[in-house]
């Protein structure tokens, strides 16, 4: 079992390098960093100044192959769905296919001080949080668990990377159907 990554337009090294490390030690399938795609110009919203998160979905698809049983894009931006603010991330569960943003994740876009490590955290709690999704689990109830719902980065932040004994439980039987 393969996840792909893809990188939507350019995104650091560093932390795709992080990303991958961290889904393949917490999901046990191994991980391939695809090649860039560019980024969707006619996704952009350019009254809000985010791109639409259920069309980029849409424009992963075609990478979920046989060869592949997960797709993660990753975007170094701001998406939105129409009736929120904005998302840190959005799951097809169904085909498979996640997308996650990053400017959010930043210290930087609150004008705070940068803060690699915590970015780069941050990242990979979104990115465990959306594949986690496409194996069937829900959001949980528990605030330290990588399922509960993040509505701020404080919530993210307070959260994961692992899951509540009772996704981790939940997750093993549903992964074992994949
Ligand atoms: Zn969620
Ligand atoms: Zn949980």
């Amino acid at each position: 079992m393969r996840l792909l990554i893809i990188p939507i337009g350019a995104v650091g090294s560093a932390v795709l390098k992080d990303i991958a490390d961290a889904l393949e030690k917490t999901f046990h399938f191994s991980v391939e960093l695809g090649k860039e795609m560019p980024i969707p110009h006619d996704l952009y919203n350019k009254k809000r100044g985010q791109y639409q998160s259920t069309r980029i979905l849409r424009k992963l698809h075609p990478f979920k192959t046989k060869d592949f049983h997960r797709v993660l894009g990753i975007m170094d931006a701001d998406l939105y769905v129409p009736e929120l603010n904005f998302v840190f991330g959005e799951a097809d569960i169904l085909a498979g296919v996640t997308v996650i943003a990053l400017a959010r994740l930043r210290q930087e876009f609150y004008g705070l001080k940068p803060d690699k490590g915590l970015f780069h955290l941050r990242a990979i709690k979104e990115a465990i949080h959306e594949i986690g999704h496409t194996y069937g689990l829900g959001h949980c109830h528990n605030p330290g668990c990588i399922m509960y719902f993040s509505n701020s980065l404080k919530d993210t932040d307070r959260k994961g990377p692992g899951f509540c004994s009772i996704c981790k439980h939940e997750l093993n039987i549903l992964a074992s159907e994949d």
